[in-house]
């Protein structure tokens, strides 16, 4: 009886009760309770262990990595959206430069300002072109109110158009953030 030697007694993981367990022994079912267990042999010391919980520890081992490896994948995703992000947004900016640049009201603004200075200089010697001047300088300055008017509404719709085009990027940073928030649980 050879193999006798080397048989030993460990109490079932579940019942309690002893079981021999013999060297060939991986996996068996405890014959007082039916419990699965796994013998586990490691560092000169043999354990039982319920078959669900060593599945437990490897599933929680494999979902560890799969977070790890889904963490480097979110991180490196996010960044390329927010590079997008900051991509589309100074699309916009840029566009809005341009409307102002295009717009310049202050120049209406400016020559009102003139008028009405040359204006009250003429007002001195001669009514009547001071009266003319002074018509211009209303001209001016009403082009000036509704060009700012329609510069202020033309920037308004364009903020509009940037929170349009920019939000399906700031959501889909939303969601990745939340699943890479959820893997860092896992890895925690
Ligand atoms: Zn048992």
């Amino acid at each position: 009886m050879e193999d006798g030697i080397n048989i030993i007694s460990l109490k079932c993981s579940s019942c309690g009760a002893i079981l021999e367990i013999s060297p060939d022994m991986e996996h068996f079912a405890c014959g007082y309770c039916g419990v699965e267990q796994i013998v586990e042999r490691r560092g000169g010391t043999v354990a039982l262990k319920q078959v669900s919980e060593a599945i437990a520890r490897v599933q929680k081992a494999t979902d560890k990595t799969a977070a790890e490896l889904a963490i480097r994948r979110l991180t490196s995703e996010i960044a390329d959206k927010q590079n997008d992000l900051s991509a589309e947004a100074s699309r916009h900016d840029e566009l809005m430069v341009q409307m102002q640049a295009k717009h310049d009201s202050n120049s209406w603004l400016m020559m009102a300002c003139l008028g009405l200075l040359a204006c009250l200089v003429t007002l001195c010697f001669d009514r009547l072109l001071s009266i003319i001047i002074g018509c211009f300088s209303v001209f001016f300055f009403l082009r000036y109110y509704f060009a700012q008017r329609s510069l202020n509404q033309d920037l308004e719709k364009a903020r509009k158009l940037k929170e349009e085009a920019t939000r399906p990027i700031r959501e889909e940073i939303a969601k990745l953030e939340l699943r890479l928030a959820e893997n860092k649980a896992v890895v925690d």
